[in-house]
């Protein structure tokens, strides 16, 4: 992804915020950030876990731009000196968006951070998150037990909510009462009672708990357990006939079982209730198309080795220059598991007060437990990722004596002189693709393939009055090759529509004013050496129609005899 400059003078700032909005939602990304620096705000979009530089808007126009991120998420733009915390749920052109913003004070100035939540993951399924058949198993004999706790670990951003979600979704049947209590609610579920924490009243964990205790649940999604006062009551809940589930911040299944006998939980009733533990990591996946097989280093041949006991003299590494397709050689991400189902060895052990911790590391890590490194192992094995990705997100425990940065440059500077070889012998024989061809004429791309995102963007959001102007600029839009992330950006398309009930009052309408120009800079589509440069195309955006709801919605469903869908939708202003 290459950076981008709006033209400001013809451009309403509103337009340039929503097109920022629209352009990192389509492109699947997670968070936009904007960065106050001394020469401007600096707006990164992170995909796939990664921050990129998307554009800097210039000084003049920072703070007409903040002001507008404030005003959509309902903060007060008076205030600048404390942060906030907002929201933004509305309709972007085609897309409804969910969307969850922050503000902090800095001192260059307010940096704005924004949340896109994307359900989208949660919805596909238990099935789609990446697990080993074998870990799948586990995970589905472990949620069939009716009480118990089930945990899901991993750092921030590892995905465990999504992990949860569909577990919850799996269990969301009509004849169970699933009350969940989270910080945040993140997606609402139809047919569960969600609480949300607000510590600001004293409703926290610990007190919620308390009460849904009180409401016949089955099942109670904890959304973290962080303290010990929570950890108890969870323990206590899911010996007492009931299915807990909950995240708990923490590396692997060893310091869950650790962290938990910390936070004071008895042992025997922590030995009783732990039906298993999933621990995950996400890894970014290699591109089908252009990722290259490599010989392994001494030291994954060694790592292979130790943890699956096998010899692999090759293995699927990215393509670093990347392809059309993706970004330096990666597109999207999978879950790295480690599954622990929790047997009576480790049952009768939780109960001994002498257990050392050295001896329950024995007894996890012989029992059936696929662990973190051997998952991913297996994967890079699939070519699905890298063994940098592994050797990047899981910290290898290993006796072996490495400098495996100076073996991987080595062998990605052996890689890349042979890929060069090749190019040359490629470009000689006059084998560029269409793609690239036109890319460096700069003519309209005839390939459907290569179709340009933006254009794709444009022809959804485009109002059907347009005068002729804007169709002959239509028309230039194809000449920019301006994201070569089309298949992805399509697959985004796919956000679920909430439907018209969802709508609490008559949404307003912020913005539908002129077209945003945006001047696009030379992209970076081909990593030839003596890449042609592309003049700075001026392309005209469409006009798109933005539509904020003004309040926070809360769905409360009221399961009842002769209608289980009937529901109350209640409004509550933000404070
Ligand atoms: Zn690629």
């Amino acid at each position: 992804m290459s950076m981008v400059t709006f033209d400001y003078k013809k451009t309403p700032i509103t337009q340039v915020a929503d097109y920022i909005i629209m352009y990192a939602a389509k492109s699947g990304a997670s968070d936009i950030h904007f960065d106050p620096h001394s020469d401007g705000l600096m707006v990164r979009i992170r995909i796939d876990g990664e921050l990129r530089d998307y554009t800097l808007v210039p000084t003049d126009y920072e703070r007409n731009l903040t002001t507008r991120l404030k005003l959509l998420s309902n903060m007060n733009i008076t205030e600048s000196r404390l942060p906030q915390d907002g929201s933004i749920k509305g309709t972007f052109g085609d897309l409804y968006l969910d969307m969850r913003v922050s503000c902090l004070p800095t001192n260059e100035g307010e940096k704005i951070v924004i949340r896109i939540l994307d359900y989208t993951r949660s919805l596909q399924g238990l099935e789609h998150l990446g697990f080993s058949h074998t870990n799948f198993l586990k995970l589905k004999r472990m949620i069939a037990v009716p009480n118990g706790i089930v945990l899901v670990t991993g750092a921030t951003g590892s995905g465990k909510s999504t992990t949860t979600y569909s577990i919850l979704q799996t269990l969301n049947k009509k004849e169970v009462n699933i009350i969940t209590v989270e910080d945040p609610v993140e997606m609402n579920i139809e047919g569960i009672n969600q609480v949300q924490v607000n510590s600001e009243i004293g409703l926290n964990f610990a007190t919620v708990l308390r009460s849904i205790l009180r409401q016949d649940p089955n099942i109670i999604l904890i959304g973290e357990i962080r303290d010990s006062e929570t950890a108890k009551i969870a323990v206590r809940a899911s010996i007492t006939g009931h299915f807990v589930l909950s995240t708990i911040h923490t590396n692997n299944s060893l310091a869950t079982i650790e962290r938990l006998l910390d936070m004071d939980v008895e042992r025997y009733l922590l030995s009783t209730a732990l039906t298993g533990i999933i621990s995950q990591r996400l890894a970014k996946m290699l591109c089908p198309k252009c990722r290259v097989k490599r010989v392994t280093t001494n030291y994954e041949k060694k790592i292979f080795k130790n943890a699956l006991g096998i010899d692999v003299a090759e293995i699927y590494d990215a393509n670093h220059d990347g392809c059309s397709e993706c970004h330096n050689g990666y597109k999207g991400r999978i879950a790295v598991q480690e599954v622990l189902e929790i047997d009576d060895d480790i049952r009768l052990a939780l109960n001994n007060e002498k257990l050392t911790k050295e001896e329950l590391r024995k007894l996890v890590y012989t029992s059936n437990v696929i662990t973190l490194l051997q998952d991913g192992l297996t994967k890079v094995l699939d070519g699905i990722t890298s063994f940098e990705e592994i050797y990047r997100i899981i910290e290898i425990d290993s006796d072996v004596n490495d400098d495996y940065g100076a073996e991987l440059a080595k062998v990605n500077e052996d890689q890349k002189q042979t890929q060069e070889k090749e190019t040359l012998t490629e470009t000689t024989n006059s084998t560029i693709s269409g793609a690239t061809q036109s890319v460096l004429s700069n003519k309209p791309n005839e390939s459907k393939n290569m179709e340009p995102a933006t254009s794709t963007t444009i022809n959804n959001q485009t109002t059907p009055t347009i005068d002729g102007t804007t169709l002959v600029e239509q028309s230039n839009v194809q000449e920019v090759p301006f994201t070569k992330k089309t298949e992805e950006t399509q697959e985004n398309n796919s956000t679920p529509q909430i439907t018209s009930t969802e709508i609490v009052s008559q949404p307003q309408i912020i913005s539908s004013t002129a077209a945003p120009v945006i001047v696009s800079e030379t992209k970076s589509l081909l990593n030839l050496a003596e890449q042609k440069q592309t003049e700075p195309t001026l392309v005209e955006l469409p006009k798109v129609e933005v539509s904020i709801e003004p309040v926070i919605k809360e769905t409360v469903a009221i399961p009842s005899a002769d209608n289980p869908q009937i529901q109350i939708t209640g409004t509550t202003p933000i404070s």
